[in-house]
C-alpha cells in the first residue's frame, strides 16, 4: 500500500478497497515501527489524522471526495498548525501551540488529507543537513549513517522511508531540491508567490517559498495543484489562476531546447553525481530534446549573496522571538534588557545566532552598502542570467547538488563546504524562479537527481519534463532496502 502513487491510491479508496481510517493507520504504524530509527517526524497526530479519515471515508461514501480525499500528508514544521506545537526545528517554539493554520495547511485539509504529523527540519530552515535541529539529526533512509538533505530533511526521510506517501518543505535556497536529491525524491519549488507564505514561519522573506516532496512529478502536480493559489494574506502571493497540472503532464517533448550551464559541471562535481546527470540528459535526447550549451556567468557570485542577503532578511524576522510575545521566556530575568538577551542566547541554537549576527551586520549603517546593497544588485545580474538563457532555451538542466549524501558530522566544522551544497540551486531563489530535482540514478548506492529550472509560473512545463522522463525510467520507483 505503501508503494502505491497518489493516483493509484485515490483509485483504491474510490473503489472501497481501502478506507482512508486504514490508509492513515497503516502509515501511523509504518511511523511507530520506522521513525526510531530516522527521527524524522517531531510531533505525530494520530488523532486529528485519524479524526480527517473518518470525515474523508463519509465524503468518498457519499460521492463528495476529491482526488485527494483520503490520502494522508505530513507537514514540514514550519508550517503553523491550529492546536498543534509548531516548533520549527527550535528550542524557541518548542512550547508553541499555534493558535491558527497556514493558507497550506488549510488548503490540503480542505483537500481532505489528513495530517499525520509535523516533520523535522533544520532550526528556523537554516541548514543543508538536518543537523541544526534542537530535536537532532534526521538519518537517510538510504544509509542512516548519512544526511537527509536539507533544511526539509524530515520531510524528505519520511517519504523517501515510506513514513508518508507525500509531504510539504519549503526552499529559500535549495531546502526541497537538495533533500530531494540525496533521499532519491521529486521535489519541486514553485516560483516565488506561486503559493502562500501565510502561516510559514518567515526565515528570508523574499526567498522563502514552500512546496512538495513525493516520489513522482504526477504525485507532485496532484498535491501542487491543491496547495498553489492567491492569497490576499500574503502580499507577495500572485493573483494568477493556477493550472492544472496534471493535465499538462503527458506533453510530448519533441524540440524541447534544454540549456546546460557550462558553470554547473565545474570541478566541484563528484563526477559519479556528474555521470548521472549526463545519462540523464541523454534519455532526453531520445526524447526529442534538443541540447544546448549555455552559460549563466554570474553562478559563482550566487552563494556569497544569499549569505548576505538570506542572514539580513532572517536578523529581522528573528528580532520577534524576544521572549515576550511567544516561545521561550528565560528563568528569573534581572530587566528587561537580561530578559531579551538571555532569551534569545538561551533558545537559538549556533547556526541560527551565525546568521543573526552576519545578518545584523550587513545591514548596520556604514555597512548596508557595502554588503546588502551590493549583494542586491549581484541578485539582479543572478535573474539577469535566467532572462537570457531563457530566451535561448525551454528548460535548464544539470545536478541538483555537487556530491550525493553526507556522513552526518562530516561537514559540522567546516562552514563553507556546507554552504557549497547549495551552489547549483540557490540562484534559482535569487531569481523567484520555479525548480525540481528528479530520482536520476545511484551513485555507490546512494541517490543522486537531475535539477530542472523554469522560467516563471512554468511549473506545470517543468512538471510534464520530469513526468515524461519517469515514464522511461524507474529510478524515482526505487526504494531504500530496509524500508521497502
Ligand atoms: N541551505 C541553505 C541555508 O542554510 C538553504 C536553506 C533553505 O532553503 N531553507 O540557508
Amino acid at each position: 500500500m505503501h508503494n502505491k502513487s497518489l493516483a493509484e491510491l485515490s483509485a483504491s479508496l474510490q473503489s472501497g478497497e481501502i478506507s482512508s481510517v486504514e490508509l492513515t493507520q497503516h502509515f501511523l504504524e509504518r511511523i511507530k515501527r520506522h521513525d526510531s530509527a530516522l527521527n524524522s517526524f517531531v510531533t505525530v497526530t494520530e488523532e486529528q489524522a485519524l479524526s480527517a479519515a473518518r470525515q474523508a471515508d463519509q465524503l468518498i461514501a457519499t460521492g463528495q471526495a476529491g482526488q485527494l480525499t483520503g490520502i494522508p500528508i505530513a507537514q514540514k514544521d514550519i508550517f503553523c498548525t491550529e492546536g498543534i506545537r509548531t516548533a520549527c526545528g527550535s528550542k524557541m517554539l518548542d512550547n508553541f501551540i499555534s493558535p491558527y493554520s497556514a493558507t497550506v495547511v488549510e488548503k490540503l485539509d480542505t483537500a481532505g488529507m489528513p495530517l499525520l504529523g509535523k516533520l523535522n527540519m533544520d532550526e528556523f530552515a537554516m541548514g543543508s543537513s538536518n543537523e541544526t535541529s534542537f530535536y537532532g539529526p534526521v538519518k537517510n533512509p538510504w544509509d542512516l549513517e548519512r544526511v537527509p538533505g536539507g533544511s526539509s530533511g524530515g520531510s524528505a526521510a519520511a517519504v523517501a522511508a515510506r513514513l508518508a506517501p507525500i509531504a510539504t518543505g519549503t526552499d529559500t535556497g535549495g531546502s526541497i531540491r537538495q533533500p530531494a536529491s540525496l533521499c532519491g525524491l521529486t521535489g519541486i519549488k514553485p516560483t516565488y508567490g506561486r503559493v502562500s507564505r501565510w502561516g510559514m514561519i518567515a526565515f528570508a522573506s523574499s526567498l522563502d517559498q514552500a512546496g512538495v516532496l513525493g516520489h513522482s512529478a504526477a504525485d507532485c502536480a496532484l498535491v501542487l495543484g491543491a496547495m498553489a493559489g492567491f492569497d490576499a494574506k500574503d502580499s507577495t502571493s500572485i493573483d494568477r489562476e493556477t493550472p492544472d497540472y496534471s493535465a499538462s503532464l503527458s506533453t510530448p517533448l519533441e524540440g524541447l531546447k534544454i540549456g546546460l550551464p557550462k558553470e554547473y559541471f565545474d570541478e566541484g562535481l563528484d563526477s559519479g553525481v556528474g555521470k548521472v546527470v549526463d545519462t540523464a540528459i541523454e534519455r532526453y535526447r531520445t526524447l526529442g530534446a534538443e541540447v544546448i550549451e549555455i552559460s549563466l556567468p554570474n553562478t559563482h557570485l550566487a552563494v556569497p549573496a544569499y549569505y548576505v542577503i538570506a542572514p539580513a532578511e532572517c536578523s529581522s524576522n528573528l528580532s520577534r522571538f524576544d521572549g515576550v510575545r511567544y516561545g521561550y521566556r528565560c528563568k528569573d530575568p534581572k530587566d528587561l534588557t537580561d530578559m531579551y538577551e538571555r532569551s534569545r542566547g538561551e533558545a537559538f541554537g549556533a547556526e541560527v545566532k551565525n546568521r543573526i549576527m552576519i545578518g545584523t551586520y550587513a545591514l548596520s549603517a556604514g555597512y548596508y552598502d557595502a554588503y546588502y546593497l551590493k549583494a542586491q544588485k549581484v541578485r539582479r545580474l543572478i535573474s539577469d542570467d535566467f532572462k537570457r538563457a531563457f530566451e535561448q532555451v525551454d528548460v535548464i538542466m544539470g545536478p541538483t547538488s555537487p556530491v550525493t549524501a553526507f556522513k552526518i558530522g562530516e561537514k559540522a566544522d567546516d562552514p563553507i563546504s556546507m554552504y557549497l551544497s547549495d551552489i547549483y540551486t540557490i540562484a534559482v531563489n535569487l531569481a523567484g524562479l520555479p525548480g525540481m530535482s528528479i530520482p536520476a540514478g545511484l551513485v555507490e548506492g546512494l541517490p543522486a537527481g537531475l535539477q530542472l529550472i523554469g522560467n516563471a509560473f512554468e511549473e506545470g512545463k517543468l512538471l510534464n519534463i520530469a513526468h515524461q522522463f519517469q515514464q522511461v525510467t524507474d529510478w524515482h520507483l526505487q526504494s531504500p532496502a530496509a524500508f521497502a
